[in-house]
C-alpha cells in the first residue's frame, strides 16, 4: 500500500512531515488513521519493545500532533525516512487477520479511505487510546498455602482468596469484592497487585429458559435440511418466504444446530426490526444470551458485547448493519434477515451494504449465509435465478392462516374525505364493526405536505432546500423533512394576504379524519413524530396488541416486522406516489412495501383484506402485484432494467458532489466525467452530470454522475481514475464529493 496522503494540512506535505531521522531501521509497519487518506503511513519501531502486529493500535506522531492508528501490515522503509511509533497500545490484535482482510476489501470495493473503514469497525470506546488493561490481583505462594490450609478469617476475605485460588490466574480486582478486602489480602502477603487484559466474558443464560419449538412444516423442514447438509462450507441461500411463513423458525432451527457444534452465528437485521421482542424470541428459544450490536448502545455496552464476540465467548450475535464487521473467531453461520431492506445500506460516510459485505465474508470464512425475505431484492433474486444462490421457498403461512385478498380501489372522480374514498370508508366501518383492527398506510408524516395560496400560487417552501415545508398541526409548525428547518405557520399568504389552504395528505390529518369519523375505536399513529419519545413506540404497539386501539395509522414503520394478529384490513391510502416515483427502483420498492404491509393483514384466524387506492388501476406493476406473484413482478422488472441498461444488469456507481455554489459542483463533476470518458472505451457509460433529484439541500447545490458498466473491473478502474484525477476527498471551495458503489438510491 502506498504511503500516500491528500495534503489536508494546507501547505504541508505529510509524506515529508511524517518522515524524519532514521533510515536504517530494519522493520517498519504500515498503519492507518481515520481521515480522507487513501493509503496508509509507514512508521518504524525504536528501541526493543515487543513489536506490534496487524490489528493492534499504536500511537504515532502525525503532522504536528499524535494520533491513534491501527497497524495493517509490516512494510519496508524503501530507503524512505520514517518516524517512530510512539507507543504500542495493545498486547493482542483487536482485529484478526480475516476481519482486516474484509475491511481492506470493503475499502477498495467501496472506494472509501481505509483508515475510516478500519476505525468504523472498532467500537467507539477503542477508537482512542483506551486501554483494555484493568487492575488485578495475583495469588502468591503464601496465598496458595493459606487457601489450602483454610486460614483466612472472615467470609469476604475467604471468598476472595478462594476465587483467586480457583482461577489459577490473575483475577480483575473488581471481581474480588470491596477495596478493603483486597487491601487486606495484599497486606497479608497472599496476593500481589498486577494488571491484566479485561476478560471478554459473556454471561450464561438463566436456568430453565428454553422455549419450545413448533413442529416445522414440510417446507420449513426441507429448508432446514438443505442448509444443514452444507454447514461446513460456503454457500449462499435465498430463503424466500411469504410474510408469516415461518422464516424465523427456519433460522432458529439452523442456529440451534450451529451453536450446538460450538460455533458462532451472526444475525444481521435492519435497524427497525431489532426489537426487544425479537431478541427475546432468540434468547428464549436458543437458550443463550445474544450479544446485541447496534448504534443505540452506550459505549461500554457496545464494547463489552463486541469484545465477547471477538473473543469467541459470545456465540450468538444479533446486530444491525455495523455488526457485519465484527471479528468472528469461530464462525459457523451468517443470517441476513429482510435482505431487501434499504436500511442494510449505510447512507452516509462509508457507503457499504451489509448484505453484500456479508456474502463476501461468508465466502472468505467458508460458512453458509442465509438471506431471508418475503420480498427479496432484485439483485438477490437474479443470483438465485441464475443458480449462483440456492433458492428456498416458503409459500404458505406457517400458522395455517390464509394469505390476504388484495384489491385496488379506483379513486378517480371519487369524493374523497381526508384522502379516503367512500369505498375504503365503508370497508373500514365493516371491519371495525366485525371486531377487526384496521391499519392505514401512508408514506407521509405531518398534517399536509404543504400550505398553498390559491389566490397567487405562493407555496411554503424551505429557504435552504428545493422542497416544500410540511405542516405539522399538532406542534403548530412548518418543518422541512430534508434539513430540519422549522418555522411558525403564517396566518395568511405572506405575498398577497389571502387565506392559505392545505395540499397533500399526511398521517396527522388522516388520524384526525378517522378519529372524527370513527370515534370510540381508539387510534394509534406510528411515524417518526408520534414515536419520538422514549418508550412511546412500545406503548403504542402494546395498545394495538391489547386491542385498545382498533385503528392504526402509519408510515413505513408499519411495514416491518410487527405481528398484529387482530388486523383484518390494511388500507394503502396512496399507491400512486410510489408507482410514479422518479427513482428507477420505484416499482421494486413499491412492490416490496405493498406486500410487506399487506402481510400485516389476517395473520391469525381473521381472513385479511388489503385495499389499495390508486388513480391508475391498470398500472401493470399493480396488476401483477394484485395476483401476489412477486417473482413475476420482479421478472418483468428485470427485463425492464436490462432494456434500460440499469442495475442489477449493470454495475453502477454514483459520484455525488455538492457545494454552496451550483457552478462549483457542476464544473467539478464535468471535469470528473471528462477524465473517465477520455480513458474508458465503450465499456463504460457515463450519465451526467445532472442535478440530484433534490437539487438543493440545506443550502448546498447537489449534482451527480452515474457510471455504469457490464464489467465490474471496468467500473472500478474508472473509479480509481476519478480519485486520481481529483487527488483529494476534500478539494476545497466548500466542495464535498463522494463515491457510492452499488447505489440503492439516486436521490
Ligand atoms: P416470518 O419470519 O416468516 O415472518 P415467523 O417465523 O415469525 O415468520 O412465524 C410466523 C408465525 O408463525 C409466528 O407466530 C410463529 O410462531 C408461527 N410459526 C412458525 N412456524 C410454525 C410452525 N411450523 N407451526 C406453527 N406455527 C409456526
Ligand atoms: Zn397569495
Ligand atoms: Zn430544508
Amino acid at each position: 500500500m502506498a504511503g500516500g496522503c491528500c495534503g489536508i494540512l494546507p501547505g504541508m506535505d505529510l509524506d515529508h512531515a511524517v518522515n524524519s531521522v532514521r533510515a536504517d531501521v530494519p522493520t517498519c509497519w504500515t498503519v492507518v488513521v481515520p481521515g480522507p487518506f487513501f493509503g496508509g503511513f509507514t512508521y518504524h519501531l525504536e528501541g526493543d519493545p515487543p513489536p506490534p502486529a496487524p490489528g493492534m493500535r499504536v500511537r504515532v506522531p502525525f503532522g504536528r500532533s499524535e494520533r491513534v492508528a491501527v497497524v495493517i501490515e509490516p512494510a519496508s522503509a524503501d530507503g524512505q525516512e520514517t518516524r517512530p511509533i510512539a507507543a504500542v497500545l495493545d498486547a493482542h490484535p483487536l482485529l484478526d487477520a480475516e476481519t482486516l482482510a474484509c475491511l481492506r476489501w470493503a475499502a477498495a470495493y467501496y472506494h472509501h479511505p481505509l483508515g475510516d473503514v478500519v476505525f468504523s469497525a472498532l467500537p467507539k470506546a477503542l477508537r482512542g487510546t483506551r486501554d483494555l488493561q484493568v487492575d488485578a490481583l495475583a495469588l502468591t505462594e503464601a496465598g496458595r498455602e493459606a487457601a489450602e490450609a483454610g486460614t483466612a478469617r472472615g467470609a469476604r476475605q475467604r471468598d476472595a482468596l478462594m476465587a483467586l485460588h480457583e482461577a489459577g490466574a490473575p483475577v480483575p480486582a473488581t471481581a474480588l469484592g470491596a477495596a478493603s478486602v483486597r487491601r487486606r489480602l495484599v497486606e497479608r502477603g497472599w496476593a500481589r497487585p498486577t494488571s491484566m487484559i479485561a476478560p471478554a466474558d459473556w454471561p450464561d443464560p438463566p436456568e430453565g429458559q428454553g422455549g419450545l419449538a413448533p413442529v416445522l412444516n414440510d417446507e420449513q423442514r426441507a429448508a432446514v435440511e438443505a442448509v444443514s447438509a452444507g454447514l461446513a462450507r460456503f454457500d449462499a441461500w435465498l430463503l424466500q418466504g411469504v410474510t408469516g411463513s415461518g422464516k424465523t423458525e427456519v433460522y432458529l432451527a439452523l442456529i440451534e444446530r450451529v451453536l450446538a457444534s460450538g460455533r458462532q452465528v451472526l444475525v444481521v437485521v435492519p435497524e427497525i426490526s431489532l426489537t426487544p421482542q425479537l431478541i427475546e424470541r432468540f434468547a428464549r428459544r436458543l437458550d443463550v444470551v445474544p450479544a446485541v450490536l447496534h448504534s443505540g448502545l452506550a459505549d461500554g455496552e457496545r464494547l463489552a458485547a463486541w469484545r465477547a464476540v471477538a473473543a469467541g465467548s459470545a456465540r450468538l450475535v444479533i446486530g444491525t448493519r455495523s455488526a457485519a464487521f465484527v471479528p468472528l473467531p469461530r464462525p459457523g453461520l451468517i443470517v441476513v434477515d429482510e435482505e431487501h431492506d434499504a436500511a442494510l445500506k449505510q447512507q452516509e460516510g462509508f457507503l457499504y451494504h451489509a448484505r453484500d459485505v456479508l456474502v463476501w465474508r461468508a465466502r472468505q470464512l467458508d460458512v453458509p449465509i442465509v438471506l431471508g425475505s418475503a420480498t427479496p431484492s432484485l439483485e438477490t433474486l437474479r443470483h438465485a435465478w441464475a443458480g449462483r444462490y440456492h433458492h428456498l421457498r416458503l409459500t404458505r403461512r406457517a400458522t395455517g392462516a390464509r394469505m390476504p385478498v388484495m384489491h385496488c380501489l379506483d379513486i378517480r372522480a371519487q369524493p374523497m374525505e381526508g384522502g379516503l374514498s367512500p369505498a375504503l370508508m365503508r370497508a373500514i366501518e365493516r371491519h371495525l364493526l366485525a371486531g377487526g383492527q384496521v391499519m392505514l398506510y401512508l408514506n407521509r408524516r405531518g398534517y399536509a405536505s404543504s400550505l398553498v395560496c390559491h389566490a397567487c400560487g405562493w407555496v411554503a417552501g424551505c429557504p435552504h432546500c428545493d422542497a416544500f415545508l410540511t405542516w405539522h398541526r399538532q406542534i403548530g409548525r412548518l418543518r422541512c423533512h430534508h434539513c430540519g428547518y422549522e418555522q411558525g405557520v403564517p396566518a395568511e399568504c405572506p405575498s398577497c394576504q389571502a387565506p392559505l389552504s392545505v395540499r397533500g395528505l399526511g398521517t396527522e390529518q388522516l388520524e384526525d379524519v378517522l378519529a372524527a369519523r370513527f370515534p370510540g375505536f381508539g387510534i394509534v399513529r406510528l411515524d417518526r413524530d408520534a414515536t419520538a419519545g422514549k418508550g412511546v413506540m412500545a406503548e403504542s404497539l402494546a395498545r394495538v396488541g391489547r386491542g385498545e386501539a382498533r385503528l392504526v395509522v402509519g408510515t413505513q414503520m408499519l411495514v416491518k416486522g410487527h405481528d398484529f394478529p387482530g388486523v383484518s384490513l390494511v388500507g394503502v391510502v396512496n399507491a400512486d406516489q410510489a408507482l410514479f416515483a422518479s427513482d428507477f427502483r420505484g416499482p421494486e420498492r413499491f412492490a416490496q412495501s405493498l406486500l410487506q404491509v399487506a402481510g400485516r393483514a389476517g395473520r391469525a384466524e381473521r381472513p385479511g383484506e388489503v385495499l389499495v387506492q390508486t388513480h391508475d388501476p391498470e398500472h401493470p406493476v399493480l396488476r401483477r402485484l394484485l395476483d401476489q406473484d412477486y417473482e413475476a413482478v420482479m421478472a418483468a422488472e428485470l427485463a425492464e432494467r436490462e432494456q434500460a441498461e440499469l442495475p442489477p444488469t449493470r454495475f453502477a456507481a454514483l459520484v455525488r458532489a455538492d457545494a454552496p455554489e451550483a457552478g462549483v459542483a457542476r464544473a467539478f463533476l464535468a471535469r470528473v466525467a471528462n477524465a473517465v470518458r477520455s480513458e474508458s472505451g465503450d465499456q463504460l457509460a457515463v450519465w451526467g452530470p445532472v442535478s440530484a433529484p433534490l437539487a438543493r439541500r440545506a443550502g448546498r447545490h447537489r449534482f451527480q454522475l452515474l457510471l455504469l458498466s457490464r464489467v465490474r473491473s471496468t467500473l472500478h478502474q474508472a473509479l480509481w481514475r476519478v480519485d486520481e484525477s481529483v487527488g483529494s476527498r476534500r478539494p476545497g471551495q466548500g466542495l464535498r464529493w463522494s463515491i457510492d458503489v452499488d447505489p440503492i438510491d439516486l436521490a
